[in-house]
């Protein structure tokens, strides 16, 4: 099972996050038929929206999208509170030959010129958006700079998606420290020699360390206490109802038309690939409803 724990150390002075996501990334790679590589820029943003929605409460969500020029042609992954995740590759088919040193070319397939954007919805006011630059498209490095000059919060972050040989999901995860401004140089020091030691995540979670395992060895040297346990799963919030809601939104005459065309409708969802399937009688049954008056 997937999941993400969240921890303290130093009186609320310094945050820790780590995540296990294998499940959810391969479901995802699963549902939009993703080359190796995509799988594995999919899978990080996917693990790194749910860590960066960590503190989402009730109905509040976060979208990250990552938008660069590399034929990938741009990620978009969302959360909520309850620990879904979604999302997608534009491009899912894009594969790349292995970079020299034997991993998946994320940066490639991202590209490395273009913006990281994350949203947050907190369900009142306008939902808000920040953003920058990308720096490697590797996106852990993108998101990093993105928390350091957008939210102003040292970070550090950890992701890694392991894809096997029969190009499923082996393991994936990640991790997000974060101490905050005026924290002792000495416990600093501490943690980047801890995360220096703490070697690729995806070979972390692949040898059945568990987030608790990460935490530990990210802490080290610190007491730390975890304060919350959050399920993760791949799950969308689309519906054959809310499908409808978009047929209806073309109007009657639309409707009427595609009716007509004795075909039906096909919607698909672009963050989970489900397909919804509408018969020429329910379109035109659909059209007649919206002719009377309200
Ligand atoms: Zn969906």
């Amino acid at each position: 099972m997937d999941y993400m724990v969240s921890a303290v150390a130093l009186e609320g002075q310094v945050r820790a996050l780590a995540a296990r996501t294998t499940a959810l990334v391969d479901e995802a790679r699963r549902r939009h038929g993703c080359s190796p590589t995509v799988t594995a820029a999919l899978g990080r943003a996917l693990t790194g929206a749910a860590l960066l929605g960590s503190t989402l409460k009730d109905e509040q969500t976060l979208t990250l999208r990552i938008v660069g020029d590399g034929p990938i042609g741009g990620i978009l992954a969302d959360v909520d509170a309850g620990g879904s995740v979604r999302g997608y590759a534009r491009n899912a088919a894009v594969d790349l030959p292995l970079r020299p040193d034997g991993k998946l070319d994320v940066g490639g397939a991202v590209g490395r010129r273009g913006f990281v954007y994350v949203t947050r919805d907190l369900g009142f006011g306008e939902p808000y958006t920040g953003n920058a630059p990308l720096v490697t498209g590797e996106v852990a490095e993108d998101l990093t700079h993105y928390l350091l000059t957008s939210e102003q919060v040292p970070s550090a972050v950890g992701l890694g998606v392991m894809v096997g040989p029969d190009t499923t999901t082996r393991a994936a995860g990640g991790w997000l420290l974060q101490a905050l401004p005026g924290a002792d140089p000495a416990v600093v020091a501490q943690l980047e020699r801890n995360i220096a030691g703490l070697g690729a995540v995806s070979q972390q979670i692949e040898s059945g360390r568990a987030p608790e395992d990460i935490l530990a060895t990210l802490l080290s040297g610190q007491e730390w206490r975890a304060v919350d346990t959050r399920p993760l799963a791949f799950r969308c919030r689309c519906g054959r109802d809310k499908a409808l809601g978009v047929l209806a939104s073309l109007g009657r005459d639309e409707l009427v038309d595609m009716a007509e065309g004795d075909a039906g409708a096909e919607l698909t969802c672009h963050f989970c690939g489900e397909v919804y399937r509408f018969t020429a009688e329910e379109l035109a049954e659909m059209a007649a409803h919206l002719e009377r008056p309200v």
